[in-house]
């Protein structure tokens, strides 16, 4: 099996089979996104403890990059801190966007996303649930004061 095949096994089983897939409820921070050139809608939960991401869900509905990816996405960020979820983030965009970057042993099973960068129509397919969980992150509630 060529890493072509394994890539887009992967790609096929997290759509199949989405992980974290559902909702969280408040206090876990939300937000929506929609990616309107493929129609693929997400919404991205995050609860955070402290500075870490305790827990990442999603749900919507798109094509199977975008599923796919937000799947991959809440595997890899679950446990990270919001800092080092926004590398990964860099990460990713680097792998979906520069041609011939070698996929870094720190993507994980993200590097299945490599495939994408052939059809530069589905990137935005791919990156949709990273933009969302950025989004959800920024959307803080406003703090508690007890003054
Ligand atoms: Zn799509």
């Amino acid at each position: 099996m060529d890493l072509k095949d394994l890539y887009r096994d992967v790609i096929l089983d997290h759509n199949k089979r989405p992980r974290n897939f559902g909702r969280l409820a408040p206090p876990a921070q939300s937000a929506r996104g929609h990616n309107p050139l493929c129609g693929d809608q997400l919404t991205v939960y995050a609860a955070l403890r402290n500075d870490v991401l305790d827990d990442v869900r999603f749900e919507g509905t798109g094509c199977a990059i975008s599923v796919a990816s937000a799947s991959l996405m809440t595997e890899a960020v679950i446990g990270k801190t919001t800092a080092e979820a926004e590398a990964l983030f860099a990460s990713v965009h680097e792998l979906l966007t520069k041609s011939d970057a070698p996929a870094p042993a720190a993507l994980g099973k993200l590097a299945a996303l490599s495939g994408v960068r052939e059809f530069p129509v589905r990137v935005k397919c791919a990156s949709l649930c990273w933009h969302t969980l950025r989004a959800a992150l920024a959307a803080a509630p406003t703090p508690v004061s007890t003054e």
